[in-house]
């Protein structure tokens, strides 16, 4: 018998909340600044029993510091954070996290390690022990009780510290990046098992909220993605995974999906080039526009890569991103700065050459220099503006801490900043 979309609906909707963010905002005080750095920005997002969702977003868009607020470890600046209806005003019986980097206790041995998820639990001793044993049976530790993390590989350690959440046997598991600091094959194992274990029903665990910056990742585990844009994080986003466990990586709607989301991570995104390169006949851009880091080698390497066979210009971002062995984390400034240098147009997960990109891929190191040059002179506010006070001043020189002036935060490249700039110099 199979159910309707009507009554798997139902179902979906009479399950309990687990998690009700509602309305989050975060911020931090700029360092040695009144200014204020927004980080989370009206963050609203539910968690119910016996899903996965998946937190998607680029390294610094926030997902740690919204992670660290569900679990009670930091007060969000304003918000509703509810677990099963309740307020989260600290650290919560029933939500437990696992780290990227473990986060073990070098001088304890694996049992004392995993039993110390149920120290603040006041148990009776031997229920932990037996406790603790399971959950390290169950995650594949079996026979390592008493190792050191020392002695433990980098999968294993981490596998220490998933056991450490099981333990507590939580409603919520939140994991920030579990697999991150992990090589491919290992992260790949240990997802498949954990996986396994989930959808036998095996761990004892109502719901996992994944953080990951890694698409496949989230399209392979997740039931639900909250897709987080950057600068103030906020939820983009939210795609429905409706394929069936085990996933297949190659499997076209799969690949689709991924495709999708790429496309939702690369469009829109302020202050990003997407911006830049629509705005031509906006010459006044912020001069505090930020500029993705990224050496000019591999800017270089992209072009190259995307002039050459297969692509001959235009390429899927995710087949290139393996192409080239990067993570999307990696690939993505890569792309911005070439879409802000106008080098290349991206859209819809795709990423193609313009004219000037290929005239780049075909020149010798001399004439790149002179592209890359003209290129940040025309499309860089900050390069233009730098340029003009210097071509405008007799002796070609200005002292470094005007510009720092004008980059700070929200002052535009505008014709009264330029006048009287000029009209202070006499
Ligand atoms: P992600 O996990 O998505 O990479 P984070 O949540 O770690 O992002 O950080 C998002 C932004 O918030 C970053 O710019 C980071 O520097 C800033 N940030 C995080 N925690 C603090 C803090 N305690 N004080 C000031 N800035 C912070
Ligand atoms: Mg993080």
């Amino acid at each position: 018998m199979s159910l309707s979309s009507t009554q798997m609906q139902a179902i979906d909707e009479g399950r309990q909340h687990v998690l009700d963010v509602s309305h989050l905002r975060q911020t931090f005080k700029r360092s040695g600044s009144q200014s204020e750095l927004v980080v989370l920005d009206d963050v609203s997002m539910i968690l119910k029993e016996g899903e996965i969702v998946g937190l998607l977003g680029r390294s610094g868009s926030g997902k740690s510091t919204l992670l660290r607020a569900i679990a009670g470890l930091t007060a969000p600046t304003s918000g509703d954070l509810k677990f099963k209806g309740a307020p989260i005003e600290g650290p919560t019986r029933g939500i437990a996290m696992v780290f990227q980097t473990f986060a073990l206790f070098p001088w304890l041995t694996v049992l004392e390690n995993v039993r110390l998820g149920l120290d603040a639990h006041h148990i009776p001793e031997e229920e932990t022990h037996q406790r603790a044993l399971a959950a390290i049976d169950m995650i594949g530790l079996d026979g390592f009780e008493s190792a050191f993390p020392k002695e433990l590989s980098g999968g294993m350690r981490q596998r220490v510290g998933l056991a450490r959440g099981l333990v507590v046997h939580p409603d919520i598991l939140l994991m920030d990046e579990p697999f991150s600091a992990l090589d491919v094959l290992t992260a790949e194992t240990l997802r498949t098992d954990l996986l396994d274990l989930w959808v036998e029903g095996k761990m004892p665990i109502k719901s996992i909220l994944l953080v990951t910056h890694n698409i496949e990742e989230a399209v392979l585990m997740c039931d639900r993605i909250l897709v987080l844009g950057s600068n103030p994080g906020r939820v983009r986003a939210e795609v429905k995974v409706d394929l069936t466990q085990p996933r297949n990586r190659f499997d076209p709607t799969f690949q689709s999906l991924v495709d999708d989301i790429y496309g939702l991570m690369t469009t829109g995104e302020k202050p990003s080039a997407a911006h830049a390169a629509r705005s031509e006949a906006h010459p006044a851009h912020p001069l505090s526009m930020e500029l993705p880091r990224v050496s000019t080698n591999r800017l270089s390497g992209l072009i190259e890569a995307l002039a050459s066979e297969p692509y001959l210009g235009r390429a899927d971002l995710p087949a290139l991103a393996d192409d080239m062995q990067m993570a999307t984390d990696e690939l993505f400034p890569i792309a911005e700065a070439l879409q802000l240098l106008r080098f290349a147009v991206v859209e819809g997960g795709d990423i193609s050459l313009t004219e000037t990109g290929r005239l780049f891929g075909e020149s010798e190191t001399n004439e790149r220099k002179r592209l890359f040059a003209e290129a940040m002179i025309a499309h860089v506010p900050l390069v233009t503006h730098i340029r003009r006070v210097l071509d405008e001043r007799p002796g070609h020189q200005a002292s470094f801490s005007r510009f720092l002036r004008s980059a700070r935060p929200a002052k535009k490249v505008s014709r009264t900043a330029s006048v009287s700039e000029r009209a202070g110099r006499r």
